[in-house]
């Protein structure tokens, strides 16, 4: 059999740091880095005789996250402890949900490259606190615990196993991150970790009913190394089923370097962890109302935004998804409109210029340091004819680099359009003269010759000459 005689099965449990000003039991700050163990007290470094307090944002965070996700959500809910060995950890349990979580049977919608549209389904989302991190001494004596991040408050998402392709489990994610930006719960920053998922992954027959026994990969924060890693796990299962052998249920490693995964541990069951409910801390119970009030401090969804562009902007479909994917991309689209007035030509240099700037330089779009009003002011530039749409592309590169006001970016540059007609004049004659064999095959009929020409003559001026101007001028010459 070959790898197409197998389907690959995914389910994800995300991670995403919660944005709240302190910790999830303490009133520590959750802010990152900082020097170590600066940001914890006796409750989130586990002293003995401390008890927790439960932080109402964190709740409110995790309901915002059930309700965008199409959630129930749970009236009576409670914490448990997860009793583990956990090196950066000194409670040696993590306070976490085990049978009622807050929020339960959502489902995110995702649109896959051929435009179908595919819901996936979400198990669960529940709170709990994140662990310390150990810093690996740079002399060889051993490990340093930081307890900065100890109880900074996450939510997990886990979804059904309903992904079936790396490129499936990279739009659910990407979808994810989105939703928890649009609802301001997690700043979703991978590189910082503050979201990141465990991947697991199992093969079976095409056409076999139940599924494969699957691994599961910890930890992940890139999109980049998510798509590896799961080609390369659902190619190692399928080898080892190929060759007759099966899988064992084990906890991965992948290993961006080499680009394999490496086991870690057996994987542990729920009653290895004998979850009980927390003692320290009282039942959440939440009221209808107190739910309502929550739905109405919801702001825009990423799919409502999406409908209006398509409705009242008549945005294409594709580039309203690609637009609303990201909320920064659509509040740099709408400031912009705003100061421009022009939709359509804001949505088009986003579809066209920013894209493929952001692909060359493999930039995700919150990176974009430039705001929406210079975005806007540039499209202005364009619009009244100040700068040709070749010198935009220029102006954006600045922008990229050290945002200002464009008009400053032009004038700084000396990339003002030329659409003095004596000066384009001069250029088309110029041209001509140097170019007496396209004149002599346009007048022959053939009429490309003229765009060879104000080719020439926008080379000729740095791409600054108008070229209408240039067109109409060339025409003028060519048809004496
Ligand atoms: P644990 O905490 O033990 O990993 P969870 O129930 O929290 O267990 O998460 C299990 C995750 O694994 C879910 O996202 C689920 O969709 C996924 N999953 C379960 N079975 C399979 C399978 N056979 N193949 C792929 N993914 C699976
Ligand atoms: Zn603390
Ligand atoms: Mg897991």
């Amino acid at each position: 059999m070959s790898k197409e005689d197998y389907e690959i099965v995914m389910g994800l449990e995300v991670h995403a740091e919660l944005s709240t000003k302190t910790k999830i039991f303490c009133s520590c700050p959750t802010e990152f880095g900082g020097e170590p163990n600066t940001h914890c007290c006796p409750v989130c470094m586990a002293m003995p005789g401390t008890l927790p307090v439960l932080n109402e944002k964190v709740v409110e965070y995790a309901i915002k996250a059930g309700l965008a996700t199409n959630c129930e959500i749970a009236r009576n809910s409670k914490n448990d402890r997860k009793n583990y060995f956990y090196p950066d950890l000194p409670k040696a349990y993590q306070i976490s949900q085990f049978d009622m979580p807050l929020c339960e049977k959502g489902y995110v919608e995702i649109t896959n490259k051929n435009e179908e549209k595919k819901k996936v389904r979400l198990t669960r989302i529940h709170i709990e606190e994140d662990a310390g991190k150990l810093n690996h001494d740079d002399y060889g004596r051993g490990s340093l615990v930081d307890l900065n991040r100890a109880g900074v408050p996450l939510i997990e998402i886990v979804s059904e196993p309903d992904l079936r392709s790396a490129e499936e489990a990279e739009m659910y994610l990407r979808k994810v991150k989105s939703i928890l930006e649009y609802i301001e719960v997690s700043d979703c920053k991978m590189q910082e970790g503050s979201l990141r998922a465990d991947v697991n992954v199992s093969v079976r027959k095409r056409g076999q009913a139940e599924y494969g026994t699957r691994t599961e990969m910890k930890n992940m924060n890139s999109f980049r190394s998510i798509v590896r890693a799961i080609e390369y796990e659902s190619n190692r299962q399928i080898e080892v089923l190929e060759e007759g052998g099966k899988i064992d249920q084990e906890t991965l490693r992948w290993d961006d370097v080499s680009g394999k995964t490496f086991s870690m541990r057996d994987k542990e069951d729920a009653q290895d962890y004998r979850y009980f409910p927390d003692p320290d801390l009282a039942l959440i119970k939440m009221s209808e109302e107190y739910i309502e009030n929550i739905k109405k401090s919801l702001p825009e969804l990423p799919e409502s935004r999406k409908k209006r562009y398509i409705e009242e902007i008549g945005l294409p479909e594709y580039d309203a998804n690609l637009i609303t994917a990201s909320k920064h991309l659509s509040n740099l689209f709408e400031k912009a409109s705003e100061i421009c007035g022009n939709y359509k030509a804001v949505s088009n240099f986003i579809m066209t210029d920013i894209t493929k700037f952001l692909n060359e330089k493999e930039l995700e779009p919150d990176q974009i340091p430039f705001s929406g009003e210079e975005l806007g002011n540039l499209i202005i530039l364009i619009d009244k004819g100040t700068i040709s749409t070749s010198i935009a592309k220029k102006v954006l590169a600045v922008l990229f680099e050290a945002p200002e006001d464009p008009m400053k970016i032009v004038e700084k540059n000396g990339w003002l359009q030329i659409s003095d007609e004596g000066a384009i004049k001069e250029v088309v004659l110029k041209i001509i003269e140097q170019n007496q064999q396209s004149v002599t095959d346009y007048k022959a009929g053939k009429k490309q010759a003229l765009g060879y020409l104000v080719g020439q003559a926008m080379k000729e001026t740095k791409g600054k000459a108008n070229p209408g101007m240039l067109n109409k001028m060339f025409m003028e010459e060519l048809e004496k």
